[in-house]
């Protein structure tokens, strides 16, 4: 080879190896680009700006066929043949431009546009040189397909509208696969000169355009002539419309400048949103400012629709807040998972008797809702009623780290602190979780397991068990669901959470700041959101199906009770749980008569007539103290001027007539008939108080005062 022949070789190797790397990886590396979030089908549920103030979707993979058949007519009629260059196009351009003695055509390709498009540089010779060869290196690196698609995604529009599927959303108002032809060749011929689209002389302009191009279209055979006389008929868009707007609070929640394709359901979504707005209108005039929702589909398990806070048109401070992802006190809305759990694992049986009588746990004195007391209420109507008291003694039974364990496997992520902190107050408002948690851990722990305590508790939610929560004339039609309100303390936040074999519901109400509204309650202010929810959605064609035998058995339980069968019991065969054989056996027939203990039958008696136990004699167990509980340390409430007030010691007697005598460390300090109350002020320190009746009975307690 001679040596000229060898300064050839090397020089085309050369120049091939810095054509082969001269195009960069990634075309448009640091384009800032939309954040645009699409229903499950696909549909735009909203969009948010570039981090450059344009409106730039991210890239898609392909292009409408009517806008590559109009772009490719009116661009780069050759597009689907060149090399990336378009040898006739640039002899052409160049014959055009000398005859007219300007600019009037740049001869360049699609794929010489994008090269620009990613580069901004100057319009000059050299430049479109370059663009050239970085051009037919493009066409080896991507398909055509891909290079029209790089194309759409990145031409101007003109304003800050950049790329097709921004355009068609702005200028038309619906994606770019369902524009019409006239749609399509107009925005075809945009980017050529975008600034065309701003009213005035321009658009006629414009508008030859397009009409020239549609004709060829026509003559093309793209069109036929019915579709090119309708299409030529098609006025050009006004100014820009302003994109939809649903979910806006899940859209804002969203990866920014990227494509998310989420879960909700946009005709769901919709309706969902239209319902809860209405309600929120109505709820904003009694001082309720803010509504979330959540809806799931049990079968995906997926969030079908979101509403982070309702009316987000109607002014006041707060309505940015997605209140849905919010950690808000629960109330009572975790109750049902303590049930159930306390079910499955034997600690009780479905309809077991707990206390219901005033308390104080060092410090912590729960009250029911209404501020009474039922002396003992079935486990299963105290979920329904939703009775504080009960539930705070069935969680010092299951325990505290358990429950708060449980909380967290089932998907509550707030629960930050450790169950120390919550202490008993966990299950009356006393953690925070987020709605949207709160009701995809409905989801998961009552349709996780098929079990006969899941069953149990469902059963206890049915709305036919509950006769007195809502006021059932304000719902126009009831669909069968479970259904669990909470309301938290000072009236601030409002819970339901309903379920049926299809879907799971989740409505919060209240106000983004915190302040409480009195009449804000989980059943009048939640409840009613929930079945207007329930109202839209397909309706279940069953109720949850019994769970099978496997874990179950039948035994013999009290009909007094709800515990295991004593000798004395009455009872019933009942299907239970297998944990719940080793359960409690009851405790109150021993006489062969149903007896509480005094304190129980206290507040038991004025609830049900029907108890005789009080007529009875008794050896032992006749007398005994409601407060405080033995051990407690008390401390005196003190008036405002500093003087201290006396405490209320309280005991009860089986027999109303009997009547109590008092000490305080073995001093007599007063007699009580009836109400047994007794107000004292001890001395710091340790103290024993004690009762006597006129039989001998007696009862007595340690207590501390504090100093
Ligand atoms: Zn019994």
């Amino acid at each position: 080879m001679s040596r000229n022949k060898k300064i050839l070789y090397i020089g085309a190797a050369t120049l091939f190896a810095a054509w082969l790397f001269c195009l960069p990886r990634e075309l448009f590396p640091s384009t800032a680009y939309s954040t645009v979030v699409e229903s499950a089908e696909g549909e735009l549920l909203g969009a948010r700006i570039a981090a450059d103030g344009q409106w730039r979707f991210p890239p898609c993979d392909t292009v409408p066929e009517r806008f590559a058949k109009a772009l490719i007519q009116f661009e780069d009629r050759r597009f689907r043949w060149h090399p990336g260059v378009d040898p006739a196009a640039l002899v052409r351009a160049a014959v055009d431009n000398a005859k007219y003695g300007h600019v009037v055509s740049g001869g360049s390709t699609i794929t010489m546009q994008v090269i620009r498009l990613s580069r901004q540089r100057e319009r000059t010779l050299w430049q479109k040189t370059v663009e050239a060869v970085l051009a037919t290196r493009l066409e080896l690196r991507c398909s055509k397909k891909r290079i029209l698609a790089l194309y759409a995604s990145h031409a101007p529009f003109g304003g800050n509208v950049v790329g097709l599927e921004a355009a068609a959303w702005r200028y038309f108002g619906r994606p770019a696969a369902e524009l019409s032809w006239g749609e399509a060749a107009t925005l075809a011929v945009l980017p050529n000169a975008p600034a065309s689209m701003h009213p005035g002389k321009n658009r006629d302009e414009l508008l030859a355009k397009r009409n020239r191009l549609l004709k060829r279209l026509l003559e093309h055979g793209d069109m036929d002539a019915t579709t090119y006389a309708a299409a030529l008929e098609e006025p050009l868009p006004d100014a820009p419309l302003p994109l939809p707007s649903w979910a806006s609070h899940y859209v804002e929640g969203c990866p920014r400048g990227a494509r998310t394709r989420s879960t909700l359901q946009l005709p769901l979504q919709r309706a969902v949103e239209a319902a809860v707005n209405r309600r929120s209108d109505e709820l904003a005039r009694d001082g309720i400012a803010d509504l979330a929702a959540v809806v799931i589909d049990n079968t995906s398990g997926n969030i079908v629709a979101y509403v982070g806070n309702a009316s987000p048109y109607r002014e006041r401070p707060g309505r940015q807040v997605d209140i849905a992802a919010a950690p808000r006190s629960t109330g009572s809305i975790l109750k049902p998972f303590l049930y159930a759990a306390a079910l499955r694992e034997g600690v009780i049986l479905p309809r077991t008797l707990l206390p219901d009588i005033p308390v104080n746990l060092s410090g912590f004195a729960p009250q029911n809702f209404d501020r009474q007391f039922y002396g003992a209420v079935p486990a299963n109507e105290a979920l329904a009623r939703s009775l504080n008291v009960p539930s705070v003694f069935l969680l010092r039974q299951y325990g505290v780290p358990k429950f708060h364990a449980l909380l967290k496997e089932a998907g509550l992520e707030t629960l930050t602190r450790t169950p120390e902190h919550y202490g008993l107050s966990l299950i009356l408002g006393g953690a925070e979780a987020r709605l949207a948690e709160v009701t995809k851990a409905y989801r998961k722990f009552f349709l996780g397991e098929n079990d006969l305590a899941v069953w149990y508790t469902l059963d206890a939610l049915k709305e036919v068990n509950r006769p007195d929560e809502l006021d059932w004339r304000l719902i126009r039609s009831v669909r069968k669901a479970a259904w669990k309100t909470g309301t938290s303390y000072g009236f601030r936040d409002a819970w339901a959470v309903g379920m049926t074999p299809h879907w799971t519901i989740g409505v919060w109400a209240g106000n983004a700041d915190g302040h409480g509204v009195p009449g804000l309650t989980g059943a009048r202010t939640a409840g009613p959101v929930l079945f207007d929810i329930l109202n839209l959605l397909p309706a279940d064609q069953n109720w949850f199906s019994e769970p099978e035998a496997g874990k179950s058995v039948y035994s013999a339980v009290c009909e007094d009770s709800g515990m295991l069968a004593g000798p004395g019991c009455p009872s019933a065969q009942m299907l239970i749980p297998q944990a719940g054989l080793d359960s409690e056996t009851c405790p109150y027939h021993q006489t062969g008569e149903f007896v509480l203990p005094p304190a129980m039958e206290w507040y038991y008696r004025p609830h049900h007539p029907e108890y005789t136990g009080a007529t009875l004699r008794r050896p032992s167990g006749t007398v005994q103290f409601i407060y405080p509980q033995n051990g407690a340390l008390l401390s005196a409430p003190r008036q405002l001027n500093g003087q201290v007030e006396g405490i209320v010691f309280r005991a009860a007697h089986h027999r109303p007539d009997a009547t109590l005598w008092w000490h305080l460390d073995n001093t007599y300090v007063g007699e009580t008939s009836f109400q047994h109350e007794m107000k004292l002020v001890p001395a710091p320190g340790q103290h024993v108080i004690t009762v006597v009746d006129e039989q001998g009975n007696t009862a007595s307690v340690r207590f501390g005062m504090a100093e």
